[in-house]
């Protein structure tokens, strides 16, 4: 853009020289003068105020499809994302919903700050056994929601582990006792809707709680 408006503006200064030229009159001269300062001023205030609006919508952008305090994406995003992965027929993957264990301890024994620090320290973990083709978000409180491109079985299974694990030990640095997460999951089938798989996913993070927590469980 402003490339464009530099090019226009130096074809206009050639303007006064070009009329000077041809006509050899000084009146012609100096109304391409003028014509030459309005081009310039059109071209240079356009360009900077469009710079300014681009730069406003990526900014009022990014604010409405991220979480505020981790920077993932927040829960109408990710719907969005999913339902477009699923619509695509032939889609693969997995959902996996993740919630902190006991999280609400680590508020009442620590303060909201220490629980915020924890969710930021969790969800950069998350995020960090991410691909390329993955998407993570925090669905709402202590609980984030992962769409993996991959479905092989046993690769999801061994990755989710390695997540977990890692949870356990980096996340806890700030507090005395171990931050751990559940983990329910579940493979996109042909027939899967939004809500039929978060319900299967939401299925196993229950049955993964009622487990003792700390564990992984595939619907
Ligand atoms: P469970 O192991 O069954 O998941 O128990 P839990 O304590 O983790 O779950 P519960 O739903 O009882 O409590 C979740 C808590 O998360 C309660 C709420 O105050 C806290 N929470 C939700 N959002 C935030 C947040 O943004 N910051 C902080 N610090 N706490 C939050
Ligand atoms: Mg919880
Ligand atoms: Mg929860």
């Amino acid at each position: 853009m402003l490339a464009l408006s530099a090019v226009v503006c130096m074809i206009a200064a050639s303007f006064p020289t070009i009329a000077l030229i041809m006509t050899n009159s000084p009146d012609y001269y100096r109304v391409a003068v003028v014509v030459t300062q309005n081009i310039v001023c059109f071209f240079l205030l356009g360009s900077l105020l469009s710079l300014f609006l681009f730069n406003q919508i990526d900014w009022h952008y990014e604010r409405s499809i991220r979480d505020e305090l981790t920077g993932l994406y927040n829960r109408r995003y990710i719907n969005e994302r999913i339902s477009q992965s699923l619509s695509n027929s032939g889609s693969r993957g997995v959902i996996a919903v993740v919630d902190i264990d006991h999280f609400k301890k680590v508020n009442d024994s620590f303060g909201h700050d220490v629980g915020d620090n924890t969710l930021i320290a969790v969800s950069n973990i998350l995020k960090s056994f991410m691909g390329q083709q993955d998407l993570i978000g925090r669905y709402g409180g202590e609980e984030f929601v992962l769409f993996l491109s991959q479905s092989d079985s046993e690769s999801v299974k061994t990755l989710l582990e390695e997540m977990s694990k890692a949870v356990e030990t980096k996340a806890s640095v700030m507090l005395p006792n171990p931050v751990t997460i559940s983990v329910g999951y579940s493979e996109v089938s042909k027939e899967d809707t939004l809500h039929s798989l978060f319900s299967k996913a939401d299925s196993a993070l229950y049955m993964a709680k009622r487990n003792g927590r700390n564990c992984i469980i595939k619907k």
